[in-house]
């Protein structure tokens, strides 16, 4: 099929549409939201505390602090458990640059260290090397979906007095060796950025962990360091959970498992029809993994190419991320050179992500499939 005869049958794809998603839920969610505008509680009322307990309930651990955002769950989050400025902090090279904010802004240093091919996430070898007297804490990413190998990074910290504040901001209801997200690290920071598997209408986010001081030590940081009112035992944030984001995330929290499995399955049909397309490289998924499939990633050679020829016919495309943290302005201080971590560089350099979101329809998915072998149809003369 060349590009011209493609254009002639085109289905718009866009790279994500939440629209089918927010469809079913509309009605009821507008009636709650009337309702909070007549009774007031815009913050810390019964719905957050709904929406904490449900979330607890779905992470499978005992407690669950609602935040304004991903990295205020992972911000607060390292301050609560006791990151100094001067620690250091261990994190991948590859992921959303706030894990590195949340470091830098509890005054510690973040150590980057490689990802693995087997899964992208954090190599846990690699990560039990950097561990020296100053580390207080890693930030394993559960990248795109997929956990990071728990059980080897729980034994790379063995006895070290270092704690793992999981970053599971894309990996709501993910699974790996019969453990879920968020409940196996000492905390674990969930967002619901509008984008991601469970989104909010704007900001949010949880920080969730068995520990009940270290919750309690959150939610006073969230709230201008408040243990009771107008008692501050230390400077705090502003870092609520809003009572509208509560209402929106207790009225999608149902249909999570659904829309997972949905993504799962795009995600078996992209890995089905791609198989040996071109120079495409699949996502790896390692043994006893059940990703949540927060975004769906292959490698190719020339990944800007590839997006160009598939935004000229309708389909949208991203990058996820073009820069490994270290690579990026932001983070140039941290003096760490390109060839510092080369499974992390290739996979910047070679990343393309395609559309997936719950309620893309076969024939969207069957265009994107379509887009790619036309692509390499057209350039392997
Ligand atoms: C989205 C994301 C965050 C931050 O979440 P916000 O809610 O945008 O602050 C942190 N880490 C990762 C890996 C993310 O994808």
């Amino acid at each position: 099929m060349s590009a011209r005869q493609m254009s002639e049958t085109r289905v718009r794809v866009p790279f994500l549409d939440l629209a089918p998603s927010h469809a079913p839920l509309k009605a009821d969610l507008l009636a709650d939201i009337a309702d909070l505008l007549d009774t007031g509680a815009f913050t810390n009322g019964p719905h957050v505390q709904r929406f904490e307990q449900a979330f607890a309930e779905y992470c499978g651990v005992a407690e669950c602090v609602g935040v304004g955002s991903g990295l205020d769950a992972l911000r607060l989050g390292l301050i609560a458990s006791g990151v100094q400025p001067g620690d250091e902090v261990i994190v991948p090279a590859v992921t959303f640059v706030a894990t590195l904010e949340a470091v830098t802004q509890a005054g510690a240093r973040p150590v980057v260290v490689d990802i693995l091919e087997a899964d992208y996430c954090i190599d846990p070898a690699a990560t039990a090397a950097q561990i020296a007297p100053r580390t207080r804490a890693v930030l394993p990413v559960h990248l795109y979906g997929q956990m990071a190998d728990m059980r080897a990074l729980r034994s790379a910290v063995e006895g070290k007095g270092v704690a793992i504040l999981e970053d599971a901001c894309q990996a709501h209801g993910a699974r790996r060796a019969g453990i879920d997200a968020g409940s196996t690290g000492a905390a674990a920071a969930f967002s619901f950025y509008p984008g991601k598997n469970l989104g909010a209408a704007g900001d949010a986010g949880a920080f969730v962990t068995n520990d009940a001081a270290l919750a309690s030590g959150v939610r006073a940081l969230r709230e201008h360091g408040q243990t009771a009112k107008y008692v501050h035992f230390r400077e705090g944030w502003t870092a609520r959970l809003d009572t509208i984001q509560a209402l929106v995330l207790l009225h999608k929290l149902p249909l999570l498992d659904a829309w997972n499995a949905q993504r799962r399955s795009a995600a078996r049909y992209y890995a089905d029809e791609l198989n040996g397309v071109g120079d495409i490289v699949l996502p790896p998924v390692a043994p006893e993994s059940e990703p949540s499939w927060h975004l769906y990633v292959v490698r190719t050679g020339d990944p800007e190419a590839l997006g160009l020829f598939l935004r000229e016919n309708g389909i949208g495309t991203g990058r996820h991320y073009p820069d490994p943290v270290h690579l990026t302005a932001a983070y140039a201080w941290l003096g760490l050179p390109a060839g510092s971590f080369p499974v992390a560089e290739r996979l910047s350099r070679e990343c393309l992500s395609l559309p997936l979101f719950p309620g893309i329809s076969e024939e969207q998915l069957a265009a994107v499939v379509g887009g790619v072998r036309a692509f390499f149809d057209g350039s392997s003369r």
